[in-house]
């Protein structure tokens, strides 16, 4: 790891294997880029990057329309608050390598089966196992293709959801962790309001009652899982509330900051 870190990852993962620890890239001396890297370089301009993040987007089922604002307010999260972040549709990412740069995947609002391919899978096993964390946004509930530890890491899988969208108190049941700290006790707010399968088998951070929790975090199988059933709207990425939601949630994935969810 690069004590200063003044690149996009895929540029600066490059460097690094050949150059070593010691290393002061300038802008100009590493073009290219890609999906993501932009708004990485930027956070790195400004503050040392603190880790790094891989965005999925990839459906096979429904696809939402907030999957850009979604894309945006993470890529805004990583500028303000010095993490890179990559944006990938493609399930090729996932090898062992590629995900051995990240330290959190977050699968924002992937739906079906994004990830077919056994080997791919594996890898992201693999990067789970070797301590890597997961955010699990909206529909990365509702997933198919019968990968039952995939389903295990998110917590429960998604059943149904009520009609449209409507507001409703949210009752936040843990305010001590970065995800919800900046939460109010009772967060009223509109969303799509998900049901799930089973009950997860995490600790709830917040729930509209006790038969429908809404966000949870657990350690897995090596790795660190959060998951938060809302985010359904293009607004909800809007909404400074729901912004420190999500940081926070990134954040306790990535290993940064405590991870009080035992129980
Ligand atoms: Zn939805």
């Amino acid at each position: 790891m690069l004590s200063v870190k003044t690149k996009s990852v895929r540029c600066k993962a490059k460097q690094t294997a050949r150059l070593g620890p010691i290393l002061l890239l300038t802008a100009a001396a590493c073009g290219g880029g890609g999906d993501g890297a932009a708004a990485g370089r930027e956070a790195a301009a400004a503050k040392p990057e603190r880790f790094r993040a891989l965005v999925f987007t990839k459906t096979t089922g429904f696809r939402h329309d907030s999957i850009p604002q979604g894309v945006a307010a993470i890529r805004e999260l990583g500028r303000r608050h010095a993490f890179s972040v990559d944006t990938t549709e493609n399930a090729a990412r996932f090898d062992r390598r590629r995900l051995a740069r990240y330290d959190v995947v977050i699968f924002l609002q992937t739906t079906g089966t994004p990830i077919r391919r056994s080997k791919q899978r594996r890898a992201f096993e693999q990067f789970i196992r070797a301590g890597g964390g997961f955010v699990g946004v909206h529909a990365a509930s509702d997933t198919r293709g019968r990968w039952p530890w995939y389903e295990r890491l998110v917590g429960a899988r998604f059943k149904r959801h009520d009609p449209g969208t409507s507001e409703r108190p949210v009752e936040v049941v843990d305010r001590r962790t970065r995800a919800t700290r900046k939460l109010p006790a009772t967060w009223t707010r509109t969303d799509e309001w998900y049901e799930f399968r089973s009950r997860p088998r995490a600790h709830v951070l917040a729930q509209l009652d006790e038969s429908r929790p809404l966000a949870w975090c657990h350690r897995y199988d090596g790795g660190r899982s959060v998951y938060t059933a809302m985010g359904h709207t293009q607004s909800s990425y809007a909404e400074p509330l729901f912004a420190a939601h999500l940081l926070g949630a990134i954040e306790m994935a990535a290993g940064r900051g405590s991870f009080n969810c035992e129980g």
